[in-house]
């Protein structure tokens, strides 16, 4: 089979230790996901156009890595072992974290596409959950990290900058229900997956080009910013979430007309980011 991911790589001349990724703004519904969750219904789930409004990055030395398949039918930002047991035929061979957001119905695979709406009308294979970490979650963990090996071992210094997309407003499935959401959430872990001074330097960045923008909250970041960060050691990552409001229509996942003043706007900040990244080498 095809790659599940697309590398967009800098000009090696130019390239920095400075990877983007955008885990969720696939939408390949591989045939085998046999879900009666209506294809409207599973479009919330997806961070659409992330990749593209960032892909100016490349131009400034970032590489950009983007997932094809949609985030419903195995989610990048999940720990592999966050596995909700209810969804399985037979009980998981392997270890099990289940964690609140399995609890909510968003773990690895998810078992609600929207509240009260849900993924499946028969239980999951424990094969077909293997063959989806196999062929999709792993081989999309695994490019990365090498990655971000090979810049580390290059540089000594590693930033990493996974890239999200929010709804404007939290349904009953998300922790900050109904409450309206910032332009932007910067988040690092609180402060364990990046130096905190570049998490707030970045805030500062968007504000500056005239975004609200909150630290941590309501977002901390998940999966992608933990798995590989060590700021210790020099390998910072962050986690950005954008409000979808700013660039699309949000009941029919189009872009709208903020579309392409964002795409602008997260050009400029790509270079700002590469301009600190530069400096630290
Ligand atoms: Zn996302």
């Amino acid at each position: 089979m095809s790659l599940p991911y697309t590398w967009k790589l800098p000009d090696p001349a130019s390239a920095l230790p400075l990877v983007f990724d955008s885990p969720h703004s696939g939408t390949d519904l591989p045939l085998d996901m046999q879900c009666v969750a209506p294809p409207k219904a599973l479009m919330s789930a997806c961070d659409a156009f992330i990749d593209e409004l960032w892909s100016g990055a490349l131009a400034h030395g970032a590489a950009l890595l983007a997932a094809h398949f949609h985030r419903t039918y195995i989610d990048l930002n999940r720990s592999r072992y966050d596995i909700d047991p209810v969804l399985l035929d037979q009980p998981w061979p392997g270890k099990l974290e289940t964690s609140e957001k399995s609890k909510a119905g968003m773990g690895l695979i998810r078992r609600l596409a929207l509240p009260g709406v849900p993924m499946y009308d028969r239980k999951l294979s424990v094969a077909e959950v293997q063959a989806r970490l196999q062929d999709y979650y792993i081989p999309y963990h695994e490019t990365l990290r090498e990655r971000l090996d090979v810049l580390h071992a290059r540089f000594g210094k590693v930033w990493h900058i996974d890239c999200h997309s929010m709804k404007s407003v939290g349904n009953a499935m998300n922790i900050d229900a109904g409450a309206p959401r910032p332009d932007f959430v910067v988040s690092d872990r609180n402060g364990s997956s990046a130096d905190p001074q570049f998490t707030s330097w970045i805030a500062q960045q968007v504000r500056e080009l005239g975004y609200s923008v909150k630290i941590n909250d309501p977002y901390k970041g998940a999966e992608l910013v933990s798995a590989y960060a060590a700021p210790a050691q020099q390998r910072h990552s962050i986690q950005i979430e954008i409000n979808r409001r700013l660039y699309m229509d949000e009941e029919r996942f189009t872009p709208n007309a903020g579309f392409f003043d964002l795409q602008d706007k997260l050009t400029q900040l790509s270079a700002r980011i590469a301009g600190y990244v530069r400096a630290g080498i």
